[in-house]
C-alpha cells in the first residue's frame, strides 16, 4: 500500500530540494542556473514511517515566458494525473506571483488533493508570504523550509491521513 505525491510549482520555489530531502539521494539536480533538470524524476520517498512514491516536476527551468504556460501545464498536468496527491510549493520569501495563481487553477482545474506548501520559510522567513497565501484558496498553506528541514512534520501530519486511503 502506497501513494504518489507529485511535488509542482513554478521554477525556483525549491521542488528539487524538496524532491532530495525525501527521496534521501542526489537523484534530482538542484542548480541556481536554469535548464538543468528537465521533465519527470521519480524516486522512493521516506518521511518519518511513511514511504511512498515522490514525482519532482523539473523541466520548466529552461522555458521562456512564450513557452512557459504550454509546457508547464501539460508537464504539470502529467505529474497530477500520475498523483494521488499533490504538493504545491510557492517562494515564502517571494510570496505569490501570477504564475503561482495559473498553477493553482491547473490544480482546482484538475481537482487534485493539494497540500500548499510555502517554502523557504526557515526560521521566521516567509511569514507574509504564507498569509499572502491564502489567497491561493487551497487550504492552510504549511510554512516549510526544504533547505533546513523545516516544517517536515506538518507535511507528516497532512499526508498520513491522505496514506491512509491507500
Ligand atoms: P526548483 O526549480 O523548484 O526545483 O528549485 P530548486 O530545488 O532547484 O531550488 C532553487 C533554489 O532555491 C536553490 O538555490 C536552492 O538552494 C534554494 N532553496 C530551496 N529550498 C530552500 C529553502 O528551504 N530555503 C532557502 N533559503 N533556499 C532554498
Ligand atoms: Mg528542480
Amino acid at each position: 500500500m502506497t501513494f504518489t505525491l507529485a511535488i509542482v510549482g513554478r521554477p525556483n520555489v525549491g521542488k528539487s530540494t524538496l524532491f532530495n530531502r525525501l527521496v534521501g539521494k542526489r537523484l534530482a539536480l538542484v542548480d541556481d542556473q536554469p535548464g538543468v533538470t528537465r521533465d519527470l524524476r521519480e524516486g522512493d520517498a521516506r518521511l518519518m514511517d511513511m514511504r511512498f512514491t515522490v514525482i519532482d516536476t523539473a523541466g520548466l527551468e529552461e522555458v521562456t515566458d512564450d513557452s512557459l504556460q504550454g509546457r508547464m501545464r501539460r508537464l504539470t498536468e502529467r505529474a497530477v494525473d500520475m498523483a494521488d496527491v499533490c504538493l504545491f510549493l510557492i517562494d515564502g520569501r517571494v510570496g505569490v506571483t501570477p504564475t503561482d495563481k495559473v498553477f493553482a487553477d491547473i490544480l482546482r482545474r484538475k481537482r487534485a488533493q493539494v497540500i500548499l506548501g510555502v517554502n523557504k520559510a526557515e526560521g521566521k522567513a516567509g511569514e507574509a508570504g504564507a498569509l499572502e497565501a491564502w489567497e491561493l484558496g487551497l487550504g492552510e498553506p504549511l510554512r516549510i523550509s526544504a533547505e533546513h528541514g523545516e516544517g517536515m512534520e506538518d507535511i507528516y501530519h497532512v499526508l498520513r491521513p491522505i496514506a491512509e486511503q491507500f
